[in-house]
C-alpha cells in the first residue's frame, strides 16, 4: 500500500512495478509517488490489461512540521482533479528550484554534478534527493545512496536545502479536496508522537502502523491508537526498486484484506466517483 516509481523516486516505471507485483503474487497495491499522480493512468492500465491484479491510486506529500518530516498518505485520490494537479505542478517547480540550489552548493564544494545530470535520472518525473545521491554516485564521489544522505544531503548535512515549506494541514486539504483519504505515513519516523497526535486532529483518518523500519513495539502502539481514535490502519513497505536505496522490498509489509476492505468503504463515501 506503499510503493514509488520512475515518476517520483523510483526505479521502476509504473508499468514495471504492477508486473513485479503480479510475478510476486500480489492481488493488488497502491501506487503512492511523492507529489505526484503522473503514474497512476499507467498503473491502472498495466492492471486493467489482465484484470488478475488492483491499482489503488494514491499519493505521498511530503511536508514540514516545525523541525520534523511529516509524510501523508492520500489514497483513492481523483488523479485527474484539476485543483490538484495545478497544487501539484506548484511543488514539482519548487522542487527543481530546490535542487539547483542543491547543486550549486555541491558544486561550490567541488563535486562536479549539474543539473541536466539531476533531471535525467529523474527521467522527466519530479527531482527528489534521491536523484541528487544517485548522481553522486555515478560521478563515485559517494559509494551508496545512503552515503550520501549521511554526508551530504541530508537535513542539516552541507549539500542540504530545505524543502518549500507545505504543512501536514495543507496536505490534508489538498488530499481531500480531490476526493481522497489522508493517511498519517511511517508515524514511527516522525519521531514525535505529541505531533503525531496533533496531525491526527488535523483529520487523518488512518496510520501507516505496519511498516519496515516500525520495531514490533511500534506496530502495537500505532495500532493501540488507531483503535482509540477510530482510524481505518495500513501496512506499507515504501518500495522504491533499489534494496539499498529505498526501504523495503516490495510486498515485505502486506495489508490484510479487511484493511484495504475498510479503506476502499471509506473511499466510497469520500469520493466522487
Ligand atoms: P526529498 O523529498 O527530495 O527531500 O527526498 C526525500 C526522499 O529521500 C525520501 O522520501 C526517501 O526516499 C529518500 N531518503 C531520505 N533519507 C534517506 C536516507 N538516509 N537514505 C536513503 N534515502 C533517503
Ligand atoms: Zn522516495
Ligand atoms: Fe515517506
Ligand atoms: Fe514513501
Amino acid at each position: 500500500m506503499h510503493v514509488h516509481t520512475s515518476v517520483s523516486d523510483g526505479m521502476f516505471t509504473p508499468h514495471e512495478v504492477v508486473y513485479q507485483a503480479r510475478e510476486i503474487r500480489l492481488s493488488g497495491l497502491a501506487i503512492t509517488d511523492h507529489d505526484t499522480v503522473d503514474g497512476i493512468a499507467e498503473a491502472l492500465d498495466e492492471a486493467k490489461s489482465t484484470g488478475d491484479i488492483q491499482v489503488i491510486p494514491g499519493i505521498e506529500i511530503n511536508t514540514d512540521a516545525g523541525r520534523s518530516e511529516v509524510h501523508i498518505l492520500g489514497y483513492y485520490i481523483d488523479h485527474d482533479d484539476d485543483r490538484l494537479r495545478q497544487s501539484l505542478l506548484k511543488i514539482r517547480q519548487a522542487r527543481r528550484e530546490r535542487a539547483a540550489k542543491m547543486i550549486r552548493k555541491l558544486n561550490a564544494m567541488g563535486f562536479e554534478v549539474t543539473l541536466d545530470r539531476v533531471a535525467e535520472m529523474a527521467e522527466g518525473g519530479l527531482i527528489g534527493r534521491p536523484h541528487l545521491a544517485r548522481a553522486l554516485m555515478e560521478k563515485g564521489y559517494v559509494f551508496s545512496i545512503k552515503e550520501a544522505f549521511e554526508k551530504l544531503l541530508g537535513r542539516g548535512k552541507p549539500g542540504y536545502v530545505p524543502r518549500y515549506k507545505l504543512t501536514p494541514d495543507e496536505a490534508i486539504c489538498i488530499i481531500k479536496r480531490a476526493g481522497g483519504i489522508p493517511v498519517l505515513a511511517h508515524p514511527g519516523l516522525v519521531g514525535d508522537d505529541a505531533l503525531v497526535s496533533r496531525i491526527i486532529e488535523l483529520g487523518i483518518e488512518g496510520l501507516e502502523i505496519n511498516y519496515p523500519e516500525h520495531g514490533e513495539e511500534e506496530r502495537r502502539k500505532y495500532a493501540e491508537l488507531a483503535r482509540q481514535k477510530g482510524l481505518l490502519v495500513t501496512a506499507g513497505s515504501d518500495y522504491h526498486g533499489m534494496p539499498h536505496e529505498g526501504r523495503g522490498k516490495l510486498g515485505c509489509e502486506q495489508a490484510e484484506d479487511w484493511m484495504v476492505d475498510e479503506l476502499r468503504k471509506k473511499g466510497r463515501k469520500t469520493g466522487k466517483k
